[in-house]
């Protein structure tokens, strides 16, 4: 079958209605039991030799259905769903990589994912090396004897920092070093990290996969070798399996994928392009801006667009307060990826109990606001910023 539209795999993507009475919806399957015909079957299916499902912790058909799509929208061999972001990166990350070994990432990302690999350091001896992933020589650089892996997120919470995809997988196949991608921001519509030579990508479902502010839930998918390692280790063992309630609805919301994607791209662009014109604004961070200092990274790799996630600066943290209490379209929230259109304040929020020279070191101005664009009417949306900017203090 030749590759389809996104649009087409959205929707049909883990389609098996033939083996569920033609079902168009696939059945929620809640057992946590699966019965036996025979002693010989029951033996099959324990040592693998047979497929099927006999124990809930081990994933059901609803999963599976949601693990094909997921497989299917990122070209990959295989996925595994999970209950939430972190049990995908915490899974990975334990599944494949020792005590001793070492991985490199980036210096500015999802904060959640730096305190997890802090913690494996002082834990399990697993140091990582943050660098600055903007530019992909600092991976070569911090390369040792003992590098396992190589930690990319693109474009990042909160700053939209682009890494090329490419070059660091490239110098990761180099030093036979494993690549895995966090492919939240950016979802398979607009970014396939495995085409461009990651071995994994995971997601946080919870974002825009999941896409309603309705479910907590990860993803994972890749090579087969990856995948069996995450299935035998972070499924099987660690147990962080996803419920198939959730499942379900996370691919309900995978559905609408290619549309919503189409949607929150192109209401971003605009709104970061009115952001970067007003003159209350100190700087926009959007990669599909020529001023984004890795515009030309981000428009070769991300094929289908820019995303629905902006960071913007009203330069002090008055300021910032101040958008957060006078915006009324947009919701004062922590999460993203949704359908409606979120806005907070990252220096009283996300990254309140660092000090501001820990918020500097990373990044973080005090006057910084990050922006889920969702999929509103964009005009209402930029009226409501604007009125909102209209009104800060300082
Ligand atoms: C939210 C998020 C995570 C963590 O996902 P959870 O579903 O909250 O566990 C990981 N990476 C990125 C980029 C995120 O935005």
């Amino acid at each position: 079958m030749s590759k389809r539209s996104i649009y087409t795999t959205s929707v049909h993507a883990g389609d098996d209605p033939s083996s569920h009475f033609g079902a168009m919806s696939v059945p929620i399957y809640p057992a946590s039991v699966y019965s036996f015909p025979d002693a010989d079957e029951g033996a099959a299916l324990h040592d693998g030799s047979k497929e099927g499902y006999y124990y809930g912790r081990l994933g059901n058909p609803t999963q599976a259905a949601l693990e094909n799509a997921v497989a299917e929208l990122e070209g990959a061999e295989q996925a595994l769903a999970l209950a939430s972001g972190m049990a995908a990166i915490s899974g990975i990350v334990l599944s494949l990589v020792k005590s001793g070994e070492h991985i490199v990432a980036p210096r500015s990302m999802y904060s959640t994912t730096t305190n997890f690999l802090n913690h494996i350091g002082e834990q399990f001896g697993i140091e990582t090396t943050f660098v600055d992933a903007t530019d992909a020589e600092s991976y070569r650089n911090a390369v040792r004897e003992n590098t396992k892996l190589f930690w990319i997120e693109t474009p990042t919470n909160p700053l939209v920092l682009i890494s090329d995809i490419s070059a660091i997988a490239s110098i990761a196949k180099e030093h036979g070093i494993i690549s895995v991608a966090d492919n939240t921001f950016a979802t398979p519509y607009n970014q396939q990290p495995l085409s461009l030579g990651a071995d994994a990508v995971i997601h946080s479902a919870t974002k825009y996969l999941g896409g309603h502010s309705d479910l907590t839930a990860g993803v994972i998918a890749g090579n087969a070798m990856v995948l069996e390692a995450v299935k035998h280790a972070a499924n099987k063992l660690y147990g962080g399996n996803i419920a198939p309630q959730v499942a379900w609805l996370v691919l309900r919301g995978i559905k609408t994928l290619a549309l919503r994607m189409e949607r929150h791209n192109a209401n971003a662009f605009a709104i970061a392009n009115m952001l970067g014109e007003h003159p209350a604004v100190k700087a926009v961070f959007y990669p599909g801006l020529a001023s984004h200092q890795n515009h030309e990274i981000a428009s070769r790799q991300m094929t289908g667009g820019y995303g629905g996630m902006i960071a913007f600066d009203v330069g002090t943290s008055a300021n910032g307060k101040s958008v957060a209490n006078n915006v009324e379209l947009c919701t004062l929230a922590t999460s993203l990826g949704g359908v409606e259109t979120i806005l907070q304040h990252s220096a009283s929020m996300t990254h309140a109990t660092l000090t501001p020279e820990q918020r500097a070191e990373a990044g973080i101005s005090e006057g910084l606001i990050r922006l889920s664009v969702g999929i509103e009417d964009a005009e209402e949306l930029m009226d409501d910023l604007r009125q909102a900017l209209g009104k800060l203090p300082d």
